[in-house]
């Protein structure tokens, strides 16, 4: 029995019958299910007195355009004959003395490739976030929830963006069945795209959605930062020069000040006697203005006169001497005076300074959130895929083998076994399924050369062509459907190719 079955209530397999119910076998679960009736995942049923995967087997189709010279040109301005039998509706391998549910032989530029598919059960996932925000959103280390259940938690920011790391062992096998089921849910939405609810321990809460600007604390973030105060003095102190006498970028990591600034001395900026409240790192660059939260810059404030001190006369201040206060974002900026006391006065925003903010708005990226899947292909899995599992992954590694999610490239990360990240929005629609084991299923391809296969001990009385699969499908009675591939996807058989030319170049 395996690992993935000792924290569910399940039950020692039994006949592949019982009165009118037949057994599932394709997770430890091990339902039985009643005729017209699906099982606890929804994704298999009892149909005609024959376990089925509800949902159809999807073929993928890559459009191209007919090359004006090398082929025959059959009339149509759409080639659409590069099919890939992905592993979504492919089923899975589970247990795993089968081998995986479709191996499809197929001929590439005189390159005999096989792809194996199947719905890998991933029961040591997780995802990582990425949040484009210059708010902040909840000490590292924070614990991050959904429906109260700890699913993660708040790791390093990095330029313009907060990491979130969640799901992986701890929490969908380690904690209580409800922190469990609750992060399992939480993955697939989150991979399957649609917005889920987080809250940060001491931080924001969130509505989070691969491909979607951040809702934090219910406000919709609009724009990425263009970079630090500091980065933003070097894009833009020329276009600031003669038009106001000072500029202080706010900005929780680094507050950044036009006089001071090695930009700003080396067009000739004139000191100002400005005093910043905070750690002066370099000339013109300071940490810590203020404490970080959802005010200006990411910092908690929302007056920024805050973060100045009084003003040196002897070195440059005046009345009337003028300074304009900016975010990284341009989202919030101000304009002061300085009075016969040397106190910032707020006056209008004038008119020439204007253009100034526009480019750094113009300058910003939409803030959008990332969701990228990681998994870890173990051993089980490959050995649907050949009789001496290490031979994969050292057949990945060494880039023999092409391996996508539902078509989508993934990144293979180096070291010992299959880990691998995947951007979600590059893979289908409703692409990841779970068992309730808690565990999440996502399809996994591995493509690679006939020869190669066979000689890393591949099933080779199991090699099907696509016609085949399309006419005749595979042991769990599904239909075929055939849909567009994603755009910007490379077809995989060709991705292979592709790939071994570059290792043979390499070697
Ligand atoms: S949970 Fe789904 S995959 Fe697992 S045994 Fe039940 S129906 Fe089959």
């Amino acid at each position: 029995m395996s690992e993935l079955s000792e924290r569910f209530d399940t039950h020692d397999p039994g006949e592949k019958k019982v009165a009118e119910k037949l057994r599932c076998d394709a997770c430890p679960v091990m339902c039985y299910i009643a005729e017209g009736r699906t099982g606890a995942c929804d994704r298999y049923g009892n149909f005609g007195g024959r376990i089925t995967r509800c949902d159809p087997l999807r073929i993928l189709e890559h459009d191209r355009l007919v090359p004006f010279e090398g082929s025959e040109w059959d009339g149509n301005l759409v080639n659409t004959r590069r099919r890939f039998v992905s592993a979504m509706g492919a089923g899975t391998t589970y247990p795993d003395y089968k081998p995986a549910p479709f191996i499809v032989g197929q001929e590439v530029e005189g390159v005999d490739l096989v792809t194996v598919v199947t719905e890998g059960i991933f029961s040591y996932c997780g995802v990582k976030v990425k949040i484009d925000t210059d708010r902040h959103l909840g000490p590292e280390t924070a614990v991050v929830r959904a429906q109260g259940e700890a699913v993660g938690h708040v790791t390093t920011a990095e330029y313009g963006s907060q990491m979130l790391s969640l799901g992986g062992v701890h929490h969908l096998t380690g904690g209580s069945k409800q922190e469990g089921r609750v992060t399992c849910d939480t993955l697939l939405a989150l991979c399957n795209r649609e917005p889920v609810e987080l809250s940060i321990e001491g931080g924001a809460s969130l509505v989070v959605q691969a491909g979607q600007p951040p809702i934090i604390d219910g406000k919709v973030e609009q724009r990425m930062r263009v970079g630090c105060g500091s980065a933003t003095i070097g894009m833009f102190a020329k276009q600031w020069s003669g038009l106001v006498d000072e500029v202080v970028v706010v900005d929780d990591h680094i507050t950044g000040v036009v006089s001071e600034h090695q930009a700003g001395k080396v067009i000739g900026w004139p000191d100002t006697g400005i005093r910043i409240v905070g750690r002066r790192s370099t000339p013109g660059r300071y940490f810590k203005v203020a404490e970080p939260g959802l005010g200006w810059g990411g910092t908690a404030i929302e007056d920024p006169l805050q973060i100045l001190g009084p003003w040196n006369s002897t070195k440059g201040a005046r009345p009337g001497l003028s300074m304009m206060m900016v975010s990284t974002t341009g989202e919030q900026f101000a304009y002061f005076e300085l009075d016969d006391e040397l106190k910032p006065v707020p006056k209008p925003f004038p008119e020439r300074l204007k253009k100034s903010v526009e480019l750094i708005e113009q300058n910003c990226e939409p803030a959008l959130c990332t969701v990228l899947f990681v998994g870890g292909a173990g051993g089980s899995l490959r050995a649907g895929v050949v009789e001496n599992p290490v031979n994969l992954t050292r057949s990945v590694q060494g880039l023999q083998t092409y391996v996508t999610v539902g078509g989508a490239p993934v990144y293979v990360w180096p070291g010992g076994g299959i880990t691998l990240m995947v951007d979600v929005t590059r893979v289908p629609a409703n692409a990841f399924g779970y068992v309730p084991t808690p565990a999440l299923v996502a399809p996994i391809e591995f493509t690679l050369r006939r020869d190669d296969y066979l000689s890393l001990g591949g099933y080779a009385g199991e090699i099907r062509t696509v016609e085949d699969v399309l006419a005749r499908g595979g042991e769990y009675w599904n239909a075929r459907a055939e849909e567009a591939a994603s755009p910007g996807n490379p077809w995989p058989p060709e991705a292979q190719v592709e790939v071994a030319r570059l290792a043979r170049t390499i070697r």
